[in-house]
């Protein structure tokens, strides 16, 4: 498999989630051999390899950080790029954090598109897996297998809720697919969890537009897929992993419950099973 960048540079503007502060976002074409992130409102500010020994939170969302900037967020910019199969790419913002734009990463998958996939001559860099490895927090397990291509096993639950308590989907990775099953699936949150969010200086931009409000009795949205929820945590996987900086290899990962402190965790094993 080659490398991939775009041909021509592409920008969103919006407002982040978390942040509330609006933010426009560039897509440059490059042939550096990662994805970056720089902060062109910093001056004197130098790119953010996305990396996941870089990241500095993982409070609802990853954030990468180097000594003089900080990115916030960058999950779902990270799940298009690597739904697309981009390996070299340079995102430029004028703010901390990317605009949510619709919750999901179809926006970002689109520009991307637009952009024009350009193939490098060069081999990506694919991180192979040898034998199973495992990795465990509490109740949140992560498990991943030699397999003949790559795919995500996702088991998502909120039990007892009455609408969304239990939720497994199993997704194999091409960018076709990708852009159909995964990328339109919305960020999502619980009506009783916003107050406090928002008590905590998150969720400052959430809104009907860009979020799935899940109560008892129903959703503040119509859904996109019956199961978006355990979807959209596969497009959240599916952009922490671009944190391992390569390509992933033939694997099966089984994952339950998990989050982006073990998603980055687990992105940290792959890298190390080597
Ligand atoms: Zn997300």
């Amino acid at each position: 498999m080659k490398r991939k960048t775009i041909k021509n540079i592409q920008t969103l503007n919006g407002v982040g989630i978390h942040t509330g502060q609006n933010c426009s976002i560039t897509f440059k074409p490059t042939t550096q051999g990662y994805i970056s992130f720089i902060r062109t409102d910093i001056a004197n500010s130098e790119p953010i390899i996305a990396l996941a020994q870089n990241v500095s939170s993982t409070l609802r969302g990853t954030n990468i950080a180097n000594k003089n900037a900080e990115v916030h967020t960058i999950e779902h910019v990270l799940s298009a790029a690597n739904g697309l199969g981009i390996t070299d790419l340079i995102i430029e913002m004028d703010g901390p954090e990317p605009p949510i734009m619709d919750g999901s990463s179809l926006p970002y998958a689109k520009a991307m598109l637009e952009g024009e996939l350009n193939e490098i001559d060069e081999i990506a860099e694919i991180l192979p897996l040898n034998n199973e490895i495992s990795f465990a927090e509490g109740d949140i397990t992560y498990t991943a297998k030699p397999c003949e291509e790559f795919k995500i096993t996702f088991v998502y639950e909120r039990k007892g809720h009455p609408l969304v308590a239990h939720q497994e989907y199993t997704f194999t990775l091409t960018p076709e697919d990708y852009l159909r099953e995964i990328a339109p699936a919305r960020t999502f949150g619980f009506e009783e969890e916003i107050a406090y969010l928002q008590a905590n200086g998150l969720a400052k931009g959430g809104n009907l537009e860009n979020c799935v409000v899940i109560k008892k009795d129903g959703f503040s949205v119509p859904l996109r897929f019956d199961n978006e929820m355990v979807r959209h945590k596969i497009l959240d996987l599916i952009g922490d992993l671009k944190l391992t900086g390569k390509v992933l290899g033939p694997m099966h990962i089984t994952c339950h419950f998990g989050g982006h402190k073990t998603n980055v965790a687990f992105a940290k094993k792959l890298t190390e099973q080597i």
